[in-house]
């Protein structure tokens, strides 16, 4: 399979094979106008690529679940008038028909329909007997025999023009990141598959604007070959995911901003090292907020069960229990205990705060 898959398979004619491919364009496909407004302002900003959602997998039931087949339309009119190259999500058979049917030029399988490997089934046995490019997102979960088993499902079916996007994973705390990068997934499928193209998804992955900069820059740092970036003429009154668009205009003046290194420098172990210690750190930080968070419930059950904060004893067996686990990990025991009480006596603070509400 390898061998067969790479930028250069995924790309549609006329499209550059310099990264980073770029594919953009609003979350969901809302009205004419606002398709090929964004569309034509994308166009001028040199977009090949454009996407836009026209089924929706909505977390929960009531919002806006897509325009339907009446969004296809709108699609053809953008290739007719910018001639981008348009893509969009399937999940079932039927969508998969209906793209195909108004000449949709490129397709993706969304992170819910990862995770399903019926609906991936369904969606390879639809697109038997086509060649159209297909993007795979990662499952909302951090499984990667998963991811690859989407993969080879599609593969199977004939589709040898694949290409894979990082989006994050669902967690149950939402911190930093609507969906949580976990960038040595995507780094161990390089490995695994060497030429299967990658791309991120730093709009799902930050679900803030603010957001896309640095996670596009990040995924660039780590050789990502592309970036599927959500894009909307007017993103406040965006019908879904409003926080994580950017104008066109933000978007051009993104991907303008980004250093893109070369991926076979000599440096490249160094860098490399460096990635993983900001892959440690950024789990670090996540792992803190989590304990601290628990800590605060602990806090709440002291306060209503009449429990002081401090139970000495509790601690002092956490220390030493911990200090010579950390020993035997080759780690200081100075280190370890400074970092511990530093840990500890923020846990208390906050617990203090919450016996004083
Ligand atoms: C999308 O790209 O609009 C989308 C629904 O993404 P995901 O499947 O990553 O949630
Ligand atoms: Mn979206």
């Amino acid at each position: 399979m390898a061998e067969l898959l790479n930028l250069e398979s995924i790309l549609l004619p006329g499209v550059e094979a310099k990264r980073p491919l770029i594919i953009a364009g609003p979350c969901s496909a809302e009205t004419e106008e606002q398709v090929l407004s964004t569309a034509r302002d994308l166009a001028t900003k040199g977009v090949k690529i454009f996407r836009a959602g026209i089924w929706k997998p909505r977390t929960k039931p009531g919002g806006f679940e897509g325009i339907g087949s009446e969004g296809l339309g709108w699609l053809k009119r953008v290739k007719e008038e910018t001639g981008m190259y348009v893509a969009t999500e399937v999940a079932n058979e039927r969508h998969v028909f209906e793209a195909l049917k108004y000449g949709v030029d490129m397709l993706w399988i969304g992170a819910r329909t990862t995770a399903n490997p019926f609906a991936v089934q369904e969606i390879a046995d639809a697109l038997k007997g086509t060649d159209i490019p297909v993007l795979i997102k990662n499952p909302v979960n951090p499984d990667l025999e998963l991811w690859i088993g989407a993969v080879e499902r599609i593969y199977n079916a004939g589709i040898h023009r694949i290409g894979v996007i990082h989006r994050g994973f669902s967690s149950y705390d939402k911190k930093l990141y609507r969906n949580l990068p976990q960038w040595h997934i995507p780094i161990e499928l390089r490995r695994r598959i060497p030429n299967l193209p990658i791309l991120c998804d730093p709009s799902h992955i930050g679900g803030k604007r603010e957001l896309v900069a640095p996670l596009s820059q990040q995924a660039m740092d780590l050789g990502f070959d592309g970036l599927i970036v959500e894009s909307h003429c007017n993103p406040d009154c965006a019908w879904s995911d409003k926080d994580q668009q950017v104008t066109p205009d933000v978007l051009s003046y993104i991907i303008n901003m980004l250093a893109i290194r070369e991926t076979s420098q000599t440096t490249e172990n160094l860098s490399e090292l460096r990635k993983q210690i900001d892959e440690l750190d950024d789990q670090l930080l996540e792992l803190l907020a989590k304990r601290m968070r628990i800590a605060r419930e602990i806090g709440q059950y002291k306060k209503e069960h009449n429990m002081p904060v401090m139970q000495t004893a509790r601690y002092n067996d956490l220390l030493n229990r911990r200090i010579s686990q950390a020993q035997s990990m080759s780690m200081d025991r100075d280190f370890m205990r400074a970092i511990l009480q530093t840990i500890h006596e923020e846990s208390v603070r906050q617990q203090v705060e919450i016996l004083n509400k």
